[in-house]
């Protein structure tokens, strides 16, 4: 039988981290965990109870009563987020979330608690995960770890197209462009647990690939490194 690994996939905002993991997982016939949806369902959470940044101590009873959950919805082929088993997906992709995500993300007890529960479901391997932090604090172990990045503008595109055919017509390029690269300099800079590209991974910029030539390419680490372990 071969051996299952664990797959970190980490990198800037909107380059195609999570359509890349999908693909691997569902190839490989792994588990796929997108860690970004985890911290916008927080992020969700707290706008919804009106918890501020600053507010610890209500943060700290928030973070238990959070469960956070994926499913594979056969109508449009797609994993949703679920928080306490209602679906989220649309929401957590809000500008609203989006703008607040980053700063959440660099509260300790939101990492901790999210890292945890990464790592439990790492336990067993076959888990394709995707995020900021998977190679270098989640799976330092990882058999294979890919480091994805595209040209900002091509990425702020990208995710504009995704946002207007989910019906958010009214949001800008500009506006788009700047979330991104406001969030890759907050994650990029922050102080715990920052963005970095871990020593021994592999980068894919994709600027210039189509998805099926990047999907090959990041098929043939995958097999190469299930081979080795
Ligand atoms: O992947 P996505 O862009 O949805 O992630 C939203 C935000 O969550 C990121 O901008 C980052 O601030 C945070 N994040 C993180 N660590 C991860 C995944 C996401 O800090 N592993």
């Amino acid at each position: 039988m071969t051996k299952k690994i664990n797959i970190a996939i980490d990198g800037y905002s909107s380059c195609g981290k999570g359509t890349l993991a999908k693909v691997l997982a569902k190839s490989l016939n792994y588990i796929f965990i997108d860690t970004g949806a985890m911290y916008r369902a927080v992020t969700y959470a707290m706008i919804q109870k009106g918890i501020g940044l600053d507010n610890l101590v209500e943060l700290e009873k928030l973070l238990p009563s959070l469960s956070i959950t994926f499913k594979h919805i056969p109508e449009d082929d797609f994993y949703h987020t679920f928080l306490n088993g209602n679906d989220i997906e649309n929401e957590i992709r809000s500008m609203a979330v989006s703008n607040l995500v980053s700063p959440v993300s660099k509260i300790q007890i939101v990492r901790d608690f999210l890292v945890k529960q990464q790592q439990e479901i790492g336990l067993n391997k076959g888990v394709v995960m995707d995020g900021r932090d998977i190679g270098t604090v989640v799976f330092p172990n990882a058999e294979l770890k890919i480091f994805m990045t595209a040209k900002a503008e091509i990425r702020a595109q990208r995710r504009l197209n995704e946002l207007k055919e989910n019906g958010n017509l009214s949001i800008t390029y500009e506006e788009v462009l700047k979330n991104l690269n406001d969030r890759d300099y907050s994650d990029s800079n922050r102080s715990n647990s920052p963005l970095l590209k871990a020593e021994d991974a592999i980068v894919i910029d994709n600027s210039e690939l189509s998805k099926a030539e990047q999907n090959e390419l990041a098929l043939s680490f995958a097999h190469k490194a299930i081979g080795k372990a």
